[in-house]
């Protein structure tokens, strides 16, 4: 990946090994937080670049982990991270533009069997990731851990509380429940027979549909975990068929008991909200919290 030109022409050029300019601009709606444009070059190359002057740090966690993701042995179609550029004031990531097709027949059942063969990786023996990320506009903390269930208390649902206290957007009983919680967890949550690469973000808003009629998943949250941790995400919004799921559990199963997890894993995100958006998802956080202490 090409760093440090603030113009994107120059890091473009030197990706391309060829002098190229931006011959078009064009907005891409559908993101929640950067400005997002289809860069047309000369050279005919198309590239997808997104800028921000804000949240500094925010695209070098997302270029870390599409490249993860793109040089993973096997898994669904990533756009390659191209460029990056990160300053004081504004950072843009330039990737490889995909073009939106139509479903093919079978998508389902090929996304599913592709993110199960992206989790069976068995290259990493620990719980994180090289590079802390961010999870929305939250950061997202990666330090390794040995143990599944230590990484999770400590830096999903620990953080999210103690960020929650701060926010002043939780009250004292979710904050001592959840303390609870994390002592628990090592009763409710098995250890994985592996760390696998995650998604990290993987809700129906972060997968695209290729010219071939293949999924490609963007915008990553990327660290190793459980699998679990995926698979709960892409339930918690919905936008997966079912033949998603059954593809999965056919290439690779998962260890029983997963369905009583879902939630558990889901209130990191649960959380995340919270944070984000504020005490209307105060409910939804004690109530989990409440089901598994
Ligand atoms: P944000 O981080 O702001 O949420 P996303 O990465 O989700 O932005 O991208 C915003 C939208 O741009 C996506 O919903 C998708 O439609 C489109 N998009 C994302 N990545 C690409 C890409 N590599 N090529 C073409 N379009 C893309």
């Amino acid at each position: 990946m090409i760093q440090g030109y603030p113009d994107p022409e120059q890091a473009l050029s030197e990706h391309f090994a060829a002098p190229c300019r931006v011959v078009q601009r064009s907005a891409v709606g559908g993101g929640c937080i950067n400005n997002a444009q289809l860069l047309v070059l000369d050279c005919g190359a198309r590239v997808f670049l997104k800028e921000n002057t804000g949240a500094a740090g925010l695209f070098r966690g997302e270029a870390v982990g599409l490249d993860a993701l793109h040089r993973a042995p096997s898994g669904p179609r990533v756009p390659e991270p191209i460029a990056l550029y990160e300053d004081a004031g504004r950072q843009w990531l330039a990737m490889e533009f995909i073009e939106s097709g139509a479903p093919a027949p079978g998508f389902w059942e090929q996304f599913g069997a592709e993110m199960a063969e992206l989790h069976r990786d068995t290259a990493c023996e620990r719980y994180g990731f090289q590079e802390d990320n961010h999870i929305g506009s939250t950061p997202q903390v990666n330090t390794w851990e040995d143990g599944w269930t230590r990484f999770f208390g400590e830096h999903r649902l620990r953080y999210q509380l103690e960020l929650a206290r701060r926010n002043g957007v939780a009250d004292g009983s979710l904050l001592r429940a959840g303390e609870r919680l994390i002592e628990r967890l090592p009763e409710l949550l098995p250890e994985p027979e592996h760390a696998s690469l995650l998604h990290g973000d993987f809700w129906g808003g972060n997968f695209m549909v290729d010219l071939e009629g293949n999924a490609v998943i963007i915008d990553p949250a990327v660290y190793y975990g459980d699998r679990e941790a995926d698979l709960a995400m892409a339930r918690l919004f919905g936008g997966f068929d079912g033949r998603f799921y059954e593809a999965y559990h056919d290439a690779y199963p998962i260890a029983p008991g997963h369905a009583e997890r879902v939630d558990l894993y889901n209130l990191y995100h649960v959380l995340n909200h919270l944070n984000l958006f504020g005490r209307g998802y105060l409910g939804q956080a004690q109530a989990i919290v409440a089901r598994y202490i």
